[in-house]
């Protein structure tokens, strides 16, 4: 094999405002490439104290997307995942916390050697060091990192700061992307690129000088404001790329490269890249149309409790799940419209459970704490009763196991240790080796976290879904269902069709088809491995099943 030539590492950076599409921009920036040859990884900052992104609220920041290793991230690792289809590990996701606890360790260790370590250079030095160490592991022909936040806060110039120094490394392997806003104020009814060329400036006082900018707008930019950004933000006009609104952000690559900007990209960074590979590019083209030409419905109510952020609602926070079903409707040439259902408004006004009848089926993703919960539990009594194909996942599986122990078994009180510990019948526990960590405060990065095997049961929804023996799944919890409970629950007729590999833990819950077309919970979250070109199997089971209920 030739010796690979040096690794590049494209620097994704935001100006103006945030939630632009900063990480669809970087992963669409990895397709492009990815489909020329090129080994790509891609790396998340953010810019954070917290070690990593578990001890947040989703309200606060955003589904938590946890990697096969147990790493609990920012939503934009899904999207690398996502566009990329690879297995990232938490070599490719930074905090500042993570970066200074390991400086200080290493202070600890005297492993600066008697040196007076700074914020500048140690700490850019950390990330540089870290940034190359995922290069290295993926073997990867090109890096994207993607600096969360926006150009000119306090919070991320350190990470500017080693972005800067490897380009005095690197000369020729890095380059700057600066995904930028343009807005068009309804007074003026014109795109304005004065906030853009002062972000420039700001990042300019940083030391860093955008190759690229990729100016996010209501409409396309014309020229002449290409022109007007060419000029004062300092970059050639061919390098400014419109990239306005779409429907699906699954036609941004493609229309990256109506502009030619893999070509772009390989000229700059002097890569020898392929024809574009037509392997990934057209099953990638034919996806992107199916999410334009599939017009049927199928109507899926989420009940949950992470949207509301001030007037606003946020479906970040499930956004995994979100797309899961979306790839898996696709395929059936279906569109999915989810509705919102907010778990507390069950408990308030039981007599809106009718109005669950209204879809075609239901999700509960999930969630922790007891705000809502009695709400849901009704809700997955009234699709039991009214045979609605029911979805559970994680919290939304230790629900379902929590009413049917309630209203099948009988046992009024069943609850999890999470809700109510006084409970007599806590059908959902914490493990042993769980009291000790919750005795003593050790929450962050506690939970059962990442990849574990699972054994299915043979002639089960789950079993054929699969069409394997045993799977691989990512985990988030730190409760379970109680195995005191299990015998009872089976014989009253729920099928535990997965389990782990000693027997001791449930990883599926779910009912005969002959009792229900299809009412499954699943203690681990199949979103986290959802992928554009290959759908989840138990979402596309879920959702054709959702589709016959339709039918009838
Ligand atoms: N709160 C539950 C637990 O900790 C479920 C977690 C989840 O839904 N991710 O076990």
């Amino acid at each position: 094999m030739s010796k690979k030539s040096n690794c590049k590492y494209i620097f994704v950076v935001g100006g103006v405002i945030s939630g632009v599409g900063k990480g669809i921009t970087a992963s669409s920036l990895g397709l492009i490439l990815k489909n020329r040859g090129l080994e790509v990884t891609a790396i998340k900052i953010d810019p954070y104290i917290n070690i990593d992104a578990g001890t947040m609220n989703p309200t606060e920041h955003g589904e938590v997307f946890v990697l096969d290793d147990g790493d609990e991230t920012d939503q934009d690792m899904g999207n690398y995942e996502r566009f990329l289809d690879i297995n990232l590990t938490r070599v490719n996701y930074m905090t500042t916390g993570r970066v200074y606890s390991r400086v200080i360790e290493k202070e600890r260790n005297l492993e600066y050697k008697g040196k007076c370590v700074e914020v500048v250079p140690h700490i850019p030095l950390e990330v540089i060091h870290r940034i190359k160490e995922a290069g290295k592991k993926a073997n990867a022909d090109v890096v994207i990192i993607e600096i969360g936040g926006t150009v000119g806060e306090y919070q991320n110039m350190l990470f500017l700061e080693a972005a800067r120094m490897m380009k005095i490394e690197f000369p020729k392997d890095v380059i700057f992307v600066m995904v930028s806003y343009l807005p068009t104020p309804s007074k003026i009814g014109e795109m304005k690129t004065k906030p853009t060329q002062n972000a420039v400036r700001t990042l300019n006082a940083s030391g860093v000088q955008p190759d690229f900018l990729i100016a996010r707008g209501g409409t396309m930019l014309d020229q002449k404001r290409k022109e007007k950004i060419s000029m004062f933000c300092n970059i050639l006009p061919d390098r400014v790329i419109s990239a306005p609104d779409v429907d699906s952000i699954y036609d941004i690559p493609l229309n990256f490269e109506k502009e030619k900007l893999s070509d772009k990209l390989c000229g700059i960074l002097g890569t020898f890249c392929k024809k574009p590979d037509d392997g990934v590019w057209s099953k990638w083209k034919n996806f992107a149309k199916h999410a334009h030409n599939s017009k049927e419905v199928v109507n899926i109510g989420m009940i949950g409790k992470y949207f509301e952020t001030g007037d606003y609602i946020l479906s970040d926070s499930y956004l995994s799940v979100i797309e899961a079903i979306k790839y898996s409707a696709y395929m059936q040439n279906r569109k999915a419209k989810i509705t919102w259902l907010n778990a507390t408004d069950f408990e308030n006004d039981p007599s809106k459970l009718k109005e669950l009848k209204k879809f075609d089926g239901i999700i509960v993703p999930g969630g922790f704490g007891s705000r809502g919960i009695e709400g849901i539990i009704s809700s997955i009594k009234f699709v039991r009763e009214n045979k609605i194909p029911y979805f559970g996942l994680c919290y939304g599986m230790q629900l379902l196991v929590i009413e049917y122990a309630r209203n099948v078994l009988g046992l009024k009180d069943a609850n999890t240790r999470e809700v109510n510990p006084n409970s007599k019948n806590l059908v959902i526990d914490v493990m042993e080796s769980q009291k000790e960590l919750l005795k003593n405060n050790l929450y962050g990065g506690s939970m059962r976290l990442g990849e574990y095997k699972a054994i299915l049961r043979d002639n089960t929804i789950a079993r054929k879904a699969y069409d394997k023996k045993e799977i691989l799944e990512r985990h988030r919890h730190r409760y379970e269902v109680n195995p005191a409970f299990v015998k009872d629950l089976e014989v009253k007729g729920l099928v535990f069709s997965g389990y782990s590999p000693d027997g001791h833990l449930m990883e599926i819950a779910e009912l005969p088809k002959n009792k229900h077309p299809f009412f499954l919970g699943t203690q681990f979250h199949p979103e986290f491995l959802a992928r554009p070109l290959s759908p989840h199997p138990l979402f596309t089971a879920f959702i054709k099943s959702c589709i016959n209920n339709k039918k009838k």
